[in-house]
């Protein structure tokens, strides 16, 4: 039987429980997940590409189907060259849904086979984005809560 591959895109800048919540549910769901950082030279980041890839790796290590990956380019593109047409986004609240909607509106239009699928988090973490988590750095305060232990502390390291 043909293997049930999904893609999870995103900046993870830095990778947080919100994140890791939703591809833990994906991963039950799909054969495979491949988690993918967006290379985005215009928008201003916290960590390099490599830095985050290598973030996500250790939070997901020992997760046997789940890999970590990054892409340059339309996501319709990259979606094709993993052989699959699964997409896989997280939904915090209602703010979140127009944003995804034309996302995965636009996707379609690229790529008519493309299927988004959404998850919701935990409640706790349905206020969590990687930006809360840069501006709470930014003022030094505490991140503990928000994010695995290895990122708190490349976030103190990025001082
Ligand atoms: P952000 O910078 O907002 O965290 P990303 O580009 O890294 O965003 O997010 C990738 C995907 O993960 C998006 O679909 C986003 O809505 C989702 N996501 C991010 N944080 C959470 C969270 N706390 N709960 C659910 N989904 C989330």
């Amino acid at each position: 039987m043909k293997k049930r591959i999904a893609v999870y895109p995103g900046s993870f800048d830095p990778v947080t429980f919100g994140h890791l919540d939703i591809i833990e549910r994906a991963a039950k769901i799909f054969d495979h997940v491949i988690v993918a950082v967006f290379v985005h030279s215009a928008k201003r980041s916290m960590f390099t590409v490599p830095e985050r890839v290598e973030m996500l790796k250790r939070a997901l290590k020992g997760k046997k189907n789940i890999s970590v990956d990054c892409f340059e380019g339309l996501l319709v593109d990259y979606v094709k060259k993993k052989k699959t047409d699964v997409v896989i986004r997280g939904l915090r609240a209602i703010s979140d849904l127009e944003y995804e909607f034309q996302i995965a509106a636009v996707n379609r239009t690229l790529y008519s086979r493309i299927e988004t699928v959404f998850f919701m988090p935990r409640v706790r973490y349905s206020y969590l984005s990687s930006s809360v988590v840069r501006d709470i750095a930014h003022f030094r305060g505490d991140v503990s809560k928000l994010v695995p232990a290895h990122v708190a502390k490349a976030i103190k390291g990025k001082k």
